[in-house]
C-alpha cells in the first residue's frame, strides 16, 4: 500500500490538468491530491491511475474517469458534515473523494465481489464510510435524509425512493439514460417539487435492480 513520490508526482500532474478546466475548487482539487487514486485500480492497471480515463475493475464495472468523479463531486456542492448517499461504490474511489471533503458518506453496492474487496481497501487506508451490500434501486430508508445523493452507474431513470429521501434544499446527481447517460442535477424544492438541470453527456456502466452475487 505504497504512496511514493512517484504516485504524488503524476497525481499533481493529473490534479493540474483538472485545474486548468476552471470549474473544480480548490477543496476538491485537494481532496484529489490526497487520494491514491493507483491503490484502487485492478492489478496490474496501477500504472495508467493518473490517466484522465475510466478503467475495468472486478466484476466486469470500471473505476468512473477522474473528470467525472471531480464534476459529479463539484455538482454535489459538498459542504464539511453533509450527509451524502452514494449509490455504486465499486472500487470505493468517489468515496474516498468525498470522505476528504469532509462528507459523512454512505454507499450501496450491489456486486458482491466488489462489495467485500473494497471494504477492506477503505479501511486498510483509514477512510470510514458506511457500506452496504444491496440494490441502491432503494436507497437507505434507515439513514434518510441525505444532504446530498451521487449515483454513479448509468440509471434507466430516477427512483422514486431516492428522490424521497433527499433533504428538503438537498442535492441528487445522476446520469440518466440507457447506452449513454445525461448528467442530471436535481435540487429538491419541496416534498413534490425538483429544479432539474442537464449537464452534458456521459458514459457509465449500467444501474441494475437487486443485488448480485457474481455478475
Ligand atoms: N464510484 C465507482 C463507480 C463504479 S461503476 C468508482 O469510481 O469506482 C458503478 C458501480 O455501480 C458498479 O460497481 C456497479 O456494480 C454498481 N451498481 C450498479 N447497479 C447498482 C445498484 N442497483 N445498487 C448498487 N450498486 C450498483
Amino acid at each position: 500500500m505504497e504512496d511514493s513520490y512517484v504516485h504524488k508526482g503524476l497525481r499533481r500532474k493529473l490534479v493540474q490538468e483538472l485545474t486548468a478546466r476552471n470549474l473544480f475548487s480548490a477543496e476538491l482539487m485537494d481532496a484529489f491530491m490526497r487520494v491514491p487514486r493507483h491503490l484502487f485500480m485492478a492489478k496490474g492497471l496501477e500504472k495508467l491511475a493518473y490517466k484522465d480515463q475510466a478503467l475495468p475493475i472486478a466484476s466486469g464495472q470500471t473505476i468512473s474517469q477522474p473528470f467525472t468523479v471531480a464534476f459529479q463531486t463539484h455538482l454535489l456542492e459538498i459542504s464539511k458534515g453533509d450527509k451524502v448517499l452514494e449509490i455504486g461504490t465499486g472500487s470505493g474511489y468517489q468515496t474516498a473523494v468525498l470522505l476528504e471533503m469532509g462528507a459523512k458518506v454512505f454507499s450501496i453496492e450491489r456486486q458482491k465481489e466488489l462489495f467485500d474487496v473494497t471494504q477492506i481497501l477503505l479501511a486498510n487506508l483509514n477512510y470510514r464510510p458506511q457500506l452496504f451490500y444491496g440494490d441502491g434501486y432503494l436507497g437507505q430508508p434507515m439513514y434518510s435524509p441525505f444532504d446530498k445523493i451521487i449515483i454513479t452507474a448509468g440509471a434507466p431513470f430516477i427512483p422514486e425512493p431516492l428522490k424521497q429521501q433527499l433533504k428538503i434544499g438537498g442535492r441528487m446527481v445522476i446520469p440518466v439514460g440507457d447506452k449513454a447517460q445525461k448528467m442530471i442535477l436535481l435540487v429538491k424544492k419541496d416534498e413534490n417539487n425538483f429544479e432539474v438541470t442537464e449537464h452534458g453527456n456521459f458514459q457509465f456502466v449500467p444501474l441494475l435492480q437487486g443485488k448480485s452475487i457474481n455478475k
